[in-house]
């Protein structure tokens, strides 16, 4: 069924969609601002071989709702907006990028992006040729993002640990973290000095063979990770890792990590609850390297390690203290704390007449909902 574009952006509140076509480059491109009202919109870039426009489109609402939704919940004065790039071979790359940024540069500030997917370095590089409003690679920017994404998932951790069993503790305490990148690679050396007992799996040999070196820690071969009891899993690989086949093996109490959109469905979100098993949402532990590139834009100041930490460990404690007091799934509690904190900031902007989203607020009639061709999502 072809998406009815306005018809889904009033019933979701998206403020804006925009396609992109650059002839000289090959640009095909959708960009999705869902709201304002905090604040400019943030969110980065995705390059991906989409199968069709449809799958784009769906893909790009989605991901710009969810960074409204997680700037709300981590109490940033900023919206969410996305843009995601149909890549084919023959794209040209660097006029491509170059030409999104004029686009983003006529936006005179509404939207400021970054990093996902496909767009990295070099293509953060092109785009600062032609607009101010992006990520910087280098010293010119906000820097360490992933230390700061890393540093939240610690941080929540602490708090899952406190709102389940009211301490710490980490001394006697096991990790199993899938993925040592970017991200799970600084959380592992974070846990190994906190004294924790860390186990890991990484999918290429090699970097695993250096990590189990380096670190001096115990690899387990990769599939296996979900099994072996501990206190937390921690995923920081791909998304989209928690579903009907890999919940009823998991060994956890917590899930807490760095990858984004881990539950294949919302509804895998209520099984970790049936099962007793606390679900760290994913929007909330990994929003560091947000915090730290969206108060940079906005203010010229990289908000230090601690300041990142005592955010990130705040809001997922209340989140999570919630959930805990009200019996449900803590997914489902973080969407609808978003939700509610992003209505009231539009019925203050607009004395009360402000739009109301018409469907559940959990995402379980999401009026974008489809099939997801990419589960490995950043901001
Ligand atoms: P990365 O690509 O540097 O690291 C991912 C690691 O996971 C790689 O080493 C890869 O080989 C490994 N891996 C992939 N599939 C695996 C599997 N099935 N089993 C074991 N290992 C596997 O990425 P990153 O920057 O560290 O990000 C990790 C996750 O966190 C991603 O999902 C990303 O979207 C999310 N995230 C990252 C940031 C950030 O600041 N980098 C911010 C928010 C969310």
């Amino acid at each position: 069924m072809a998406v009815q574009v306005l018809d889904t952006m009033a019933r979701g509140g998206f403020e804006q969609v925009l396609a992109v076509h650059d002839r000289l480059s090959g640009l095909r491109a959708f960009l999705a601002i869902h709201d304002t009202t905090l604040g400019p919109a943030f969110g980065g870039i995705r390059r991906w071989a989409y199968r069709d426009e449809e799958g784009a489109l769906r893909d790009c609402l989605r991901l710009s709702r969810a960074m409204t939704q997680k700037c709300a919940l981590i109490g940033l004065p900023g919206g969410g907006g996305k843009m995601v790039v149909l890549d084919r071979p023959d794209l040209d790359l660097q006029a491509a990028y170059r030409h999104i940024g004029g686009v983003v540069e006529g936006l005179g500030g509404r939207w400021y992006t970054g990093p996902d997917v496909g767009t990295g370095p070099d293509e953060l590089g092109w785009l600062a040729e032609t607009t101010g409003f992006v990520t910087r690679p280098g010293p010119e920017g906000p820097g360490e993002l992933g230390e700061a994404t890393a540093r939240g998932v610690v941080a929540g951790m602490g708090a899952a640990l406190r709102a389940l069993d009211g301490a710490e503790d980490w001394e006697r305490r096991t990790v199993v973290i899938q993925g040592l990148g970017d991200v799970g690679e600084r959380v592992c050396r974070q846990l190994l000095e906190l004294g924790v007992g860390v186990r890991a799996a990484e999918i290429e040999p090699d970097r695993a063979d250096r990590m189990s070196a380096e670190l001096g820690i115990e690899m387990i071969p990769p599939s296996r990770e979900y099994d072996p009891p501990c206190d937390i899993f921690a995923p920081c690989a791909l998304g989209g890792i928690l579903h009907d086949l890999t919940l009823p093996r998991l060994g956890c109490r917590i899930v807490a990590g760095a990858a984004n959109n881990l539950l294949a469905r919302p509804e895998h979100g209520d099984r970790l609850h049936e099962r007793g098993i606390l679900y760290v949402p994913d929007i909330a532990i990994n929003s560091g390297a947000l915090i730290r590139g969206a108060t940079f834009h906005l203010t010229d100041e990289r908000p230090p390690m601690p300041e990142i930490e005592a955010r990130v460990g705040t809001a997922v404690g209340e989140i999570l203290d919630r959930a805990l007091a009200e019996g449900l799934p803590p997914a489902r509690v973080a969407l609808r704390m978003a939700d509610e904190r992003i209505q009231e900031a539009r019925e203050n902007a607009f004395g009360g007449a402000a739009f109301r989203p018409s469907k559940d607020a959990s995402g379980s009639e999401d009026p974008d909902a489809g099939e997801d061709e990419n589960p490995g999502r950043r901001d």
